[in-house]
């Protein structure tokens, strides 16, 4: 039996174990829950690693610096580009939805404004002044730039430089081996983590916020639907089925981990394996989507910010909305791409429009929920705009799906 059917499998399971267990939630959190740790650990441990060693192969493959301008202008335009359309999605689901008519704030809470940083600041720490520190606390975007920074010195350098590229190529091969290995424990990771969410998050939970759920999802499919099979097909030329198969492993992983960190050792080995992106660009676009590009996180935004504005009668202006474009936008890029993040950045959203952040309080509870769908479009996203920059740089690669091949440079 193929691994995406056994993950298929792990995933229903937990589905349907977590609905009978729901009244006593307690065994699934108590006994279930922490192989599901387990599982994610394992592959949280593969991600400082790969990424440092993938981003640097990637940006030392390239050849030459202007290459490396040239792939990544693209790669952060594409980025860009569609997670805005994501947020006005949201938007527009959430005008038409309106999930939050005829609810009221029941509980008396308060939120936390999590405080827009600075832009200086935001943009001078990401050079990190001491990058081990870096790469101990796992602070993405310090790894990036400073993955990059070998990569081009090695470049540049030269015959010399050669047995740094032979070790990080040789880590980064390392790391993609023991994904497989962690991998293949995945349809039992995947039933663990999903178990105790659903067990947790029963029908009563879901029930009231159902609108919200509901349009997460539908502009989870809207977006997958209509953008990326837009950029695989005509961009890359592949046909949108091809393209939505072979991302498949990562996007049943993003859903039940709710990380695309952690699912990036997948997403990586989904895109040079199934869907033929070169080594060299699936090294350097993955790591860097991973981190920055979130049109799932986007598009959650746009429509809890209306949420929001609903539960308390505010009607938002259209300068209000597209200001809620552009901040849902610069902070998907800021969120980390681990569970929970998009809910502390929406605050920042909420902010920025003047709502009032307790609104965000109701959403709280059906979080990790509305979590899984947004991850899965991350991942996807990340999927797609890896196979059309691989395409425009002719490093896409036929694949035989039967006779799978790993892409190299
Ligand atoms: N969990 C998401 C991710 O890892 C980020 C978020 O919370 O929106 O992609």
């Amino acid at each position: 039996m193929k691994l995406t059917t056994k993950i298929l499998i792990g995933l229903m399971a937990g589905i349907g174990i977590g609905l009978v267990l729901g009244g006593s939630s307690q065994i699934a959190t108590t006994y279930i829950a922490p192989f599901g740790t387990l599982f994610l650990n394992l592959i949280r441990m593969i991600i400082v690693p790969l990424v440092l060693s993938s981003l640097v192969v990637g940006a030392a493959s390239m050849g030459d610096v202007k290459k490396l301008g040239r792939v990544g202008g693209k790669t952060i335009l594409f980025y860009l580009l569609t997670t805005a359309i994501a947020v006005t999605i949201g938007i527009v689901l959430g005008n038409l939805f309106k999930p939050g008519a005829g609810i009221t704030l029941l509980q008396d809470v308060t939120v936390e404004a999590k405080p827009v940083p600075p832009l200086v600041d935001t943009l001078l720490n990401i050079i990190p002044s001491n990058p081990l520190k870096g790469l101990v606390e796992a602070n993405m975007l310090q790894i990036i730039a400073f993955a990059l920074f070998i990569g081009i010195g090695i470049t540049s350098v030269g015959e010399k430089g050669r047995p740094l590229l032979s070790f990080f190529d040789s880590l980064a091969e390392v790391m993609y081996k023991l994904t497989s290995m962690v991998m293949s424990l995945a349809p039992y990771g995947v039933f663990a983590l999903i178990t105790p969410v659903v067990a947790q998050n029963g029908p009563s939970v879901l029930l009231p916020l159902g609108k919200v759920i509901l349009a997460v999802y539908i502009g989870a499919i809207i977006h997958s639907i209509i953008v990326y099979s837009s950029l695989v097909k005509f961009v890359a030329k592949m046909s949108p089925l091809k393209f939505f198969k072979g991302i498949s492993p990562a996007a049943t992983v993003a859903f039940s981990t709710a990380s695309s960190a952690g699912t990036l050792p997948v997403t990586i080995k989904s895109a040079k394996e199934n869907l033929g992106v070169s080594n060299s660009i699936a090294s350097f676009v993955l790591p860097l989507g991973a981190t920055i590009n979130m049109d799932g996180t986007a598009l959650y935004q746009g429509i809890c910010a209306l949420f929001v504005a609903q539960i308390y009668g505010i009607d938002l202006s259209l300068a209000q909305q597209v200001s809620i474009v552009l901040t849902a936008t610069l902070a998907s890029i800021g969120t980390a791409g681990v569970p929970g993040a998009g809910f502390i950045m929406l605050t920042m959203v909420l902010t920025s429009v003047g709502l009032p952040l307790e609104g965000s309080a109701l959403i709280a509870g059906i979080d990790r929920i509305l979590d899984m769908a947004r991850t899965v479009i991350n991942v996807v996203g990340d999927g797609a705009v890896a196979v059309a920059i691989a395409a425009t740089e002719g490093e896409l690669e036929e694949v035989n799906n039967k006779s799978k091949k790993t892409a190299r440079t």
